[in-house]
């Protein structure tokens, strides 16, 4: 992203759809406005789990994907249907393989995914799977991985945990409004302020990450890995 010249390929490993927007949705437009390809992939269904879910919950949901990918500017998606909230139940070993099947087809440079010490288990054992999918063998295309932070699971952590560290920042001024925009198309996953997951606070973060760092608004990453070669 930083060399305009080189496009690159990206992959987003979202546990549930809403995670990428709320993630990386600004980072995201910022690549396909660099002319980077980006693929995200969607490890559950993330309504399964909920008490009396449906089918219409789970195809309100998609379409509420669909549209926030289309806002976002992403063509290239893929749905795994692992059990929502549930994923310490599958062997990380089958989570693992189908991140590596998307990796050998895709051969990204860059791979954003959840923070180790989220609240979420989804969050978790995707962040897992992700760095055992991605390991640096030779001939390995990930060259970097970031950790996005998820408002009601990243901070909601125990303190016992590593915090997530703000270590990696994009500047988003110019794409705010589309991460909003995607943001509004999972009405269903917001909630009313005072709540971390309202509108009102995924803006405030967004300005204070900004802010802390010289831009009106940023999303704000943790390195997991960079190989400079
Ligand atoms: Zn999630």
């Amino acid at each position: 992203m930083t060399n305009n010249s080189i496009k690159q390929n990206v992959l987003v490993v979202a546990a549930h759809a809403d995670d990428e927007a709320l993630g990386c949705g600004g980072t995201i437009t910022k690549h396909i406005a660099n002319g980077d390809t980006v693929t995200v992939i969607f490890m559950t269904n993330g309504v399964s789990s909920r008490l009396n879910s449906s089918t219409a919950d789970e195809n309100n949901r998609q379409s509420a994907m669909k549209q926030a990918l289309e806002t976002l500017g992403v063509c290239n998606y893929r749905c795994f249907d692992f059990p929502d909230n549930q994923m310490d139940t599958v062997p990380l070993l089958s989570i693992v393989k189908s991140i590596e099947n998307v990796i050998t087809e895709f051969q990204p440079s860059i791979v954003y995914s959840h923070f180790a010490h989220d609240l979420n288990i989804d969050h978790r054992i995707t962040h897992q799977a992700v760095l055992t999918a991605c390991r640096p063998i030779k001939g390995c295309s990930v060259k970097k991985i970031l950790s996005f932070e998820i408002l009601s699971s990243t901070e909601w952590q125990s303190p016992t945990l590593p915090s997530f560290q703000a270590q990696y920042i994009v500047d988003i001024s110019q794409y705010w409004h589309k991460k909003e925009q995607a943001l509004l198309c999972y009405q269903e996953e917001l909630r009313d302020f005072p709540h971390s997951r309202s509108l009102a606070c995924i803006e405030a973060l967004a300005t204070l990450r900004g802010a802390s760092h010289g831009f009106a608004k940023a999303e704000a990453f943790q390195v997991e890995r960079i190989i400079v070669i």
